[in-house]
C-alpha cells in the first residue's frame, strides 16, 4: 500500500491509499473533487472508495462529485449517516473495515465532533486522524466534552510508536509555536522545529509525523507532564485540567 498526499483548498490534505498491485484507490476525506480527480488521471487511477473522518465540508467537500465520476463508495460513521454525504457503507467503533486488500480498524474519536473517527490500516501502520490529532496540536472541541477530546487522544497514544500520522490540516508550524511557549525545555521538540521548518522551507508537508515523534513532542500530548503544568501555573493539577487549559489558551493563541 502506498500513502500520497493531495492537498487540497487552503491547508487541507486529502490522502490516497493506493493498492498498486490490484490498481485499487481509496480516498481519505476529500475536501473537494479537482485536485483529487487531477490526482486519479495523472496517476491513471480509478476510484474505489471515499473515506471520511468526520463530516465537516473540508473533509467531505468531494463525495457526491467524486461518488457521481467513479462509482466509488462512500465510508464513513453510522452515527453520522445523515451527515455524512452519499454514505454507503457505515462503521463502528472498534470494528475492521475489510474491503479489497484494504484493512482498517475503526476507532471513534469524539470530541472535535461527536462522530469523528479514524482510520487504522495497522498491516501498514498508517494511521488517518482527521481533525483530532494533528501534527504538534489537536482539533477544537467543537461539539464534545474536553473529557472526550483527552480520552480520545488518549487512545491514540496507545497504538505503536512507529505508526504513521497523517491529518487533515497543514497546521504544523503555527502549533509548534503554541507548544514552544509552554514547552520551552523540550529537546525533542526542538528537534522536531527544525524538522518542520527544513521540510517547509523545501516546499514538502510536515507530514506524516508518529506517534513516537507525538508523544514527545506535542503538548497536548504531554498534558501528564509536571514541567509543563508548572508552565501553566496549575503545577499538581491533573492531565485533564492541563489539558482543558491548553486547550482554551490554544483556542486564543
Ligand atoms: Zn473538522
Ligand atoms: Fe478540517
Amino acid at each position: 500500500m502506498k500513502v500520497e498526499i493531495i492537498p487540497c483548498l487552503k491547508d487541507n490534505y486529502s490522502y490516497a491509499v493506493i493498492d498498486t498491485k490490484n490498481n485499487k484507490t481509496c480516498i481519505v476525506d476529500p475536501s473537494e473533487s479537482g485536485p483529487i480527480i487531477n490526482f486519479l488521471e495523472k496517476n491513471n487511477l480509478k476510484l474505489n472508495y471515499i473515506l471520511n473522518t468526520h463530516h465537516h465540508y473540508d473533509h467531505v467537500g468531494g463525495n457526491i462529485e467524486l461518488k457521481k465520476k467513479y462509482g466509488a463508495k462512500v465510508v464513513g460513521f453510522k452515527k453520522d449517516f445523515k451527515r455524512i454525504p452519499e454514505i454507503d457503507i457505515h462503521l463502528t467503533d472498534g470494528e475492521i473495515w475489510k474491503e479489497d486488500n484494504f484493512e482498517a480498524k475503526i476507532i471513534h474519536i469524539p470530541g472535535h465532533t461527536l462522530g469523528h473517527i479514524c482510520f487504522h490500516f495497522y498491516n501498514d501502520d498508517n494511521l488517518f486522524t482527521g481533525d483530532t490529532l494533528f501534527s504538534l496540536g489537536c482539533g477544537k472541541i467543537f461539539e464534545g466534552t474536553y473529557e472526550q477530546m483527552f480520552s480520545s487522544l488518549e487512545k491514540i497514544k496507545k497504538l505503536p510508536p512507529q505508526t504513521k500520522v497523517y491529518c487533515g490540516h497543514e497546521y504544523t508550524l503555527q502549533n509548534s509555536k503554541f507548544c514552544i511557549k509552554y514547552d520551552k525545555e523540550n529537546k525533542d521538540l526542538l528537534k522536531k522545529i527544525e524538522d518542520i521548518n527544513k521540510k517547509l522551507k523545501n516546499n514538502k508537508p510536515t507530514i506524516p509525523s508518529t506517534i513516537e515523534d507525538e508523544i514527545k513532542s506535542n503538548i497536548f500530548l504531554r498534558s501528564d507532564n509536571e514541567s509543563i503544568k508548572i508552565n501553566l501555573n496549575i503545577g499538581g493539577s491533573s492531565s485533564l485540567v492541563a489539558f482543558s487549559k491548553l486547550r482554551d489558551l490554544k483556542d486564543n493563541f
